[in-house]
């Protein structure tokens, strides 16, 4: 096996080695379940969805945790506005992330653990920790000591002097080091809470994941995962707690995703209010639209979310989707077999080693969506236009068809029906540009009477026309007509 990838432990590439050979565990640090969750916070997902896939093709076997942080402040405060328990603001909105993730067709995780779900495996990990005097307890409240762990500061390349400098005077006079964090702590009144040694009260918000790691995957994972932001300190602090309790190595790779923006803005994010929801984006757009725009750019680089973007991702798409429907078409319309053209059957082994070779380097889907579209050119020149099909053509389809299927289910894309999904293109296109369809339709009326009448000339004009609205007329749709691609 030769899968590499940029550690962000050591700030380089590096070859991976499985702790054990047969079963790889991932763990992904999942969404604070108050609100619908923006476009933004599904960049994790997406690119560890195809990660996964892309190892278990290489004869790997991945256990996958992602978790939900179902106790935290904006559920509380949330709770409170609506004068609920915080567990129907939870379960509601892990109800609505479960439908996004649906509809992106993603695959399902072997575990998707609950905070709740979790208080006594939390509350045993903190004592671990008392007893390893990595902590301390201070008026029912149990801070993480991080001048007890020499290695703090590992993953994010933070130096605790650097820290400590920069802090301003008014931290928690009980806190050892002004960097201490909390573990758990006292409930107010309307908060969730739990009995524990130090009284009732609720976790900190950094060791859930520590504690679900080791209950559900081991002492020792392979891969972490999430977004830049959570490094410093969510991920600092985790290693700190799981390697304070367990004295051994907690995660051998981390591997973290760039931001994913709308404009000019540096992060899109709730606080912000710089956001789309999933939910909004898959109704005005469409998943497949997303995740296309995702994998085409590489995991670790910033995504600017625009316009254009969506316009040019449509664009690719409607190649390739008009591809497989001409492939579909050509397989339903051809009797007989035969083998297909060699050529052809090299071009697309050729295209398998230059994917491995990409997506075992760190993942690069970008190039790997760069190798679909050669796949897609290259099925393209195979001279389907004469529209004169035979075995040979079928058989080409039928290679490419399966070839297109299972680099689709790698990636979750390429499986919706290709004739549906044009069709919708052309709304969103119309919607966009702001098109007015039914301008549009009087004209191409106007046109098709023209023709028929033989008037040449008035059909030229209305020609023009229309492809001044960026219409262009198309025999291969039924309406006769559709935006123009990008
Ligand atoms: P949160 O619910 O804010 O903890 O975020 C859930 C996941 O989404 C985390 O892994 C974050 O790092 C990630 N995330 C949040 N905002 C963005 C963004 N704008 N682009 C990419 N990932 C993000
Ligand atoms: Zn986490």
């Amino acid at each position: 096996m030769s899968i590499q990838f940029y550690n962000t432990l050591s700030n380089k590439k590096e070859k991976f080695i499985p702790i054990n050979d047969q079963d790889v565990k991932i763990y992904l640090c999942g969404p604070t379940v108050y609100d619908f969750l923006h476009i933004g916070n599904f960049r994790g997902a997406i690119t560890y969805n195809l990660l996964r896939n892309w190892m278990e093709y290489s004869g790997l076997k991945v256990t996958m945790v992602y978790n939900y942080t179902d106790v935290d402040d904006k559920i509380i405060k949330r709770a409170n506005a609506e004068g609920v328990d915080s567990t129907v603001i939870s379960e509601r909105f892990i109800k609505e992330f479960e439908k996004d993730f649906s509809d992106l067709g993603l695959r399902k995780h072997d575990h998707n653990p609950k905070v709740t779900d979790y208080i006594p495996q939390i509350i045993e990990f903190v004592e671990t920790l008392v007893k390893n005097e990595k902590a301390y307890v201070v008026e029912g409240e149990v801070f993480y000591h991080i001048d007890s762990f020499e290695n703090y500061g590992k993953l994010s390349g933070k130096k605790l002097d650097e820290l400590e400098a920069g802090t301003r005077v008014d931290v928690d006079k009980r806190k050892k080091s002004p960097f201490d964090f909390v573990l758990w702590k006292p409930s107010k009144e309307n908060e969730p809470s739990w009995d524990s040694p130090w009284g009732k009260g609720r976790p900190g918000w950094h060791i859930e994941c520590s504690a679900m790691i080791k209950s559900i995957l081991g002492e020792t994972i392979d891969i972490h995962g999430g977004g830049i932001d959570l490094i410093f300190p969510h991920h600092e602090n985790e290693i700190a707690q799981g390697e304070g309790c367990n004295c051994k190595t907690y995660c051998n790779y981390w591997i973290h995703n760039e931001f994913i923006s709308l404009g000019d803005s540096e992060k899109m994010s709730k606080s912000l209010g710089n956001v789309i929801t999933m939910r909004s984006f898959n109704e005005k757009y469409h998943p497949e639209i997303l995740k296309y725009l995702y994998l085409s750019a590489h995991y670790r680089s910033r995504l600017v979310v625009s316009d254009d973007k969506i316009e040019q991702t449509i664009g690719a798409l409607d190649r390739i989707y008009s591809s497989l429907s001409l492939a579909r078409n050509v397989m339903a319309d051809v009797e007989g077999s035969a083998e297909p053209d060699k050529d052809f059957v090299k071009t697309l082994e050729s295209l398998d080693g230059k994917i491995k070779k990409s997506l075992d380097d760190d993942l690069n889907s970008a190039e790997f969506i760069s190798f679909v579209f050669e796949a897609v050119r290259s099925f393209n020149s195979l001279g389907f236009r004469s529209k004169k099909w035979n075995e040979v053509h079928k058989a080409n389809s039928n290679a490419f068809f399966n070839w297109m299927k299972k680099y689709g289910e790698m990636s979750a894309l390429f499986s919706e029906n290709p004739d549906k999904i044009i069709e919708r293109f052309d709304d969103i296109l119309i919607s966009l540009k702001d098109i007015d369809r039914k301008t549009v339709e009087s004209l191409v009326d106007q046109r098709n009477k023209a023709r028929e009448d033989k008037d040449w000339v008035r059909s030229d004009e209305l020609r023009d026309e229309l492809a001044a609205m960026n219409i262009e007329l198309f025999d291969g749709h039924a309406r006769g007509w559709r935006v123009k691609r990008a």
